[in-house]
């Protein structure tokens, strides 16, 4: 078993999808490296330059990590958004995209690749799992097995993931019939999230997908 095994073995063991736990690990990482170690890295101050200052997501996301940290504060971030200001006012243009959703992207690719590669190996715990795919990096992970009886039984186990969802999300529904004297529990009030991760993926990767395929770069400041 490889480090990776190990790491994707780890993530199965919470609720929701693994692939998107460890990218959002990942980011928050990332993050916390550059808020500590590089506010003054030139090589920073450019990825942030060149995207004026991140995607919505990604931008708010790092103010928020920074705010909720007392390690970090609003320092970091603030000389970091000073040089953008700047450079923004002295005409400078968003020619990329944001640098985090680059690399997430491309983290969020190693991970589905290695998680479809060793399968084989991590389906049986899959399965055990509270842990559920979402939909997009089920698809995703499908589409990358070639071996037909694996992806049969990858959909099968999925298939049944999602329909002890259901349930759950059922008799959590039903508890709030005033005929029901109970409350409901842990496992069903955590349903409904679970069932949302699923459809929707946590809140990681590139901001919206569709749009960046048709970004038009914003004009210059007159
Ligand atoms: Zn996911
Ligand atoms: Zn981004």
């Amino acid at each position: 078993m490889d480090i990776i095994e190990i790491e994707l073995k780890k993530s199965m063991e919470e609720e929701g999808c693994p692939i998107c736990r460890l990218v959002e690990k990942f980011e928050k990482e990332e993050i916390e490296t550059i808020l500590y170690e590089h506010p003054n890295d030139p090589e920073v101050r450019k990825a942030f330059q060149k995207s004026l200052g991140l995607c919505p997501r990604h931008a708010w996301k790092t103010l928020k990590l920074a705010l909720s940290n007392p390690l970090l504060g609003p320092h970091g971030i603030s000389v970091i958004y000073e040089d953008v200001l700047k450079w923004y006012l002295k005409g400078g243009q968003s020619t990329e995209e944001c640098f985090l959703c680059k690399l997430s992207s491309e983290k969020e690719e190693t991970l589905l690749e290695s998680f479809s590669e060793r399968l084989p190996s991590l389906i049986e715990s899959y399965e055990k799992s509270p842990s559920i795919l979402c939909r997009r990096h089920y698809e995703e992970i499908l589409n990358r097995i070639s071996d037909e009886k694996l992806k049969e039984k990858l959909s099968q186990i999925q298939r049944r993931k999602l329909e002890r969802l259901l349930k759950r999300l059922e008799s959590f529904v039903d508890t709030f019939d005033y005929r029901v004297e109970r409350r409901p529990s842990e496992k069903e009030r955590r349903a409904l999230a679970e069932t949302i991760e699923f459809f929707s993926g946590r809140e990681v990767g590139p901001e919206c997908r569709e749009r960046r395929r048709e970004k038009k770069w914003p004009l210059k400041l007159r």
